[in-house]
């Protein structure tokens, strides 16, 4: 579903990804490990297009990423992105936030948006919730409901960068079980993640990248008992 080959990107002579590839099956849920700075973000964001690309290549679903003849919104249509801060839109009740990109970017209509936006508030349980502000929300309501505005857009691929990175330690909770039950329903993910719990349980593959280059991938299993390389030892001494 996902095929990266030699992803290279620069930001100016900062060279971040340094040729990352690698391949991603429908329903696989992978994490992304790594230590701070070493390209997470950017390599999500090069996925989504958020990024240009130096080199390489990113196919998602057929769709070549970078290409200039690649249809943007229909990309995003595809990829649904969460991020470390909620970026729901503030003056916007939840409702709102969930209909606006499918009535605007897909012409879905009024009445099947609110509909929708009910199924999917109340699969994230928040539908008491839907004539709120984000304002009035906790950051653990407010992150699903970026989930479920991401889920509006029927995508095909989820990203999550730090889903529970800036919540208070009893809201994360609320925000992974969200996350597994979509994993559990087969959505293809990837997750960047300090939640080593999550990664350990859920994903099916762990990608650790450092210095911009996939250091070491393998299962939970691989990754956390018997892991190869130096660098993902001593990362995980220090996170486990
Ligand atoms: P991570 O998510 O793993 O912490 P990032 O992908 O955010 O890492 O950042 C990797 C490196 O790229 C960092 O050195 C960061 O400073 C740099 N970087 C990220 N975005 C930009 C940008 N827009 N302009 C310049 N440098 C950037
Ligand atoms: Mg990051």
């Amino acid at each position: 579903m996902i095929h990266i080959n030699n992803l290279q990107k620069k930001f100016g002579n900062v060279h971040v990804l340094r040729g990352i590839s690698c391949d991603i099956q429908e329903q696989e849920v992978i994490s992304i490990i790594g230590p701070s700075g070493s390209g997470k973000s950017t390599f999500l964001r090069c996925i989504n297009a958020l990024e240009d690309i130096t080199s390489g290549e990113i196919i998602i679903n057929n769709f070549k990423v970078h290409d200039y003849k690649t249809n943007l919104n229909k990309l995003r249509e595809t990829v649904g992105m969460v991020f470390q801060r909620f970026n729901l839109f503030p003056h916007m009740s939840v409702l709102d936030n969930l209909i606006l990109a499918p009535m605007d970017v897909k012409n879905i209509s009024k009445t099947d948006a609110i509909a929708k936006a009910e199924k999917l508030l109340i699969k994230v349980g928040l539908i008491d919730k839907i004539d709120t502000y984000p304002s009035q929300l906790s950051g653990g309501q407010q992150q699903r409901v970026a989930i479920a505005r991401a889920l509006m857009m029927d995508p095909k691929v989820m990203l999550f960068d730090e889903p529970t990175s800036a919540l208070d330690p009893e809201l994360v909770g609320e925000v992974l079980e969200v996350m597994k039950s979509l994993a559990i329903e087969g959505m293809t993910m990837i997750v960047v993640t300090h939640e080593m719990g999550f990664a350990r349980e859920m994903s099916n593959r762990i990608i650790f990248i450092d210095q911009g280059i996939i250091q070491e991938q393998g299962s939970p299993e691989q990754i956390f008992k018997n892991p190869q390389v130096e660098r993902t030892k001593l990362f995980l001494s220090k996170v486990l």
